[in-house]
């Protein structure tokens, strides 16, 4: 099984030199089965560096498209994803109904006028779409991949999932924005129950936007610190941690230091890369 980091920035991409070694691209994730299963989770503007990855890809059945929720910052590289004008892939997008709004809602809005040229039907791609099944802790099977999803707090709401390889039983859980302060009794013991079953994951991939010296500043804005990251990994006995959702503004000499005191405390974690090709377990 293995995680490709198309995107690890968090809120709106950076292009600059000082940020060049974690990346300017916001979330975008593709895990891979050792059958060769593939499954996109989130469109951020990182979804254009997989497109080399998917390519290389079995695309006999359709691509799965795994939203967590619709922050611009997990659909804003949706209009760049080549599989979208490509007629000879498929492409099936799911994700949940927010606030209302489903995965379909999310992307016609953006593909709207006066937002892009091409709305959704002249984009040449055969999408479909189709809402999470309503039972999250249930494992589904797309493309011989095991997925469960778990909701957890996040301004408007957000899903983190979980994807299994019954060939191998390495698995991944991906909580890319989740502020775990504020989670309630219910939301921790939820989260903690999704991550155990069928085994603690082998990765975690958790976001830690904030630092615990800037979090006051920010506390419910939506996301967590790398220190709650590492409690979390912890807690649910990941074997592997990467933090990602990384703030716009902490440029790569920021994050070596916040890693270097992430391994202090935790040696198997790291903070994510864009475009790292990662084994699990
Ligand atoms: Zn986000
Ligand atoms: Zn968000």
């Amino acid at each position: 099984m293995r995680l490709v980091l198309g995107g690890v920035r968090g809120t709106s991409p950076v292009a600059d030199p000082k940020f060049a070694e974690f990346g300017g691209d916001t979330s975008a994730f593709l895990v891979e089965g050792s059958n060769g299963e593939a499954i996109v989770i989130d469109a951020g503007s990182g979804v254009r560096v997989l497109d080399p990855y998917l390519r290389q890809t079995d695309h006999s059945s359709a691509v799965l498209l795994l939203m967590t929720h619709y922050h611009l910052d997990h659909l804003m590289g949706f209009p760049s994803f080549s599989v979208i004008y490509d007629s000879t892939w498929d492409l099936e997008i799911k994700g949940p109904r927010l606030d209302g709004v489903a995965a379909s809602d999310a992307v016609r809005h953006i593909l709207s006028r006066p937002f892009w040229p091409l709305q959704l039907e002249a984009l040449g791609g055969n999408i479909v779409f189709t809402d999470l099944p309503e039972d999250g802790g249930a494992p589904h099977i797309y493309h011989g991949l095991e997925v469960r999803w778990c909701p957890v707090p996040h301004l408007g709401g957000c899903v983190s999932y979980r994807l299994d390889d019954p060939a191998t039983r390495r698995s991944v859980v991906i909580a890319t924005d989740v502020e775990w302060p504020l989670a309630s009794e219910t939301e921790r013991h939820n989260f903690m129950e999704f991550c155990k079953y069928p085994a603690p994951p082998d990765l975690l991939v958790f976001d830690g936007q904030f630092t615990p010296d800037n979090y006051a500043r920010f506390r419910g804005w939506g996301h967590s610190t790398w220190q709650d990251a590492i409690d979390v990994a912890k807690l649910v006995k990941a074997g592997e941690l990467i933090i990602t959702h990384h703030h716009p503004r902490s440029d790569d000499e920021k994050l070596r230091q916040i890693e270097a005191e992430v391994k202090r405390q935790m040696p198997n974690a790291w903070l994510g890369r864009q475009d790292a090709a990662i084994e699990i377990g």
